[in-house]
């Protein structure tokens, strides 16, 4: 994308403060706070920083965690995985392979088909809802 922030305070003029936090702070939200932990909406989750589309809600499921969780990437290249040893725990963090925003955190207690759960903090998303039917 050619508007692509070059800078951190490119981020911060492009992002509200709450997204800024999250994307490139690797700040986590409140459990049960975020706008789509418990969205039902049929759509394509974009992220929030660069506009990639990461996730649909066709893969989303309600895992209790109070945040919008999924068992399945759109396509498995666009959210990069690494090893993240904060807090004194060793999870894998996700983020977006377009950006480099931090999206949030991998586990492998989903549901089936695959047994991932994608645990995604809502200010990485940004939901651009699912065209409605022809009538
Ligand atoms: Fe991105």
């Amino acid at each position: 994308m050619t508007d692509m922030p070059q800078t951190e305070a490119e981020w911060r003029e492009k992002l509200s403060p709450e997204q800024y936090e999250v994307l490139r702070q690797a700040g986590t939200e409140r459990a049960f706070t975020g706008k789509y932990w418990n969205a039902k909406s049929e759509g394509t989750y974009r992220c929030a920083g660069c506009g990639e589309e990461l996730f649909s809600s066709d893969t989303k499921f309600e895992s209790g965690s109070g945040w919008p969780s999924f068992y399945e990437a759109l396509k498995p290249e666009r959210v990069a995985e690494s090893h993240d040893r904060s807090y004194g725990m060793v999870r894998t963090e996700v983020t977006c392979a377009n950006c480099g925003g931090h999206l949030g955190h991998l586990f492998e207690d989903g549901p089936n088909p695959t047994g991932l759960r994608y645990c995604i903090n809502s200010a990485s998303l940004d939901l651009e809802p699912a065209a409605e039917p022809e009538v």
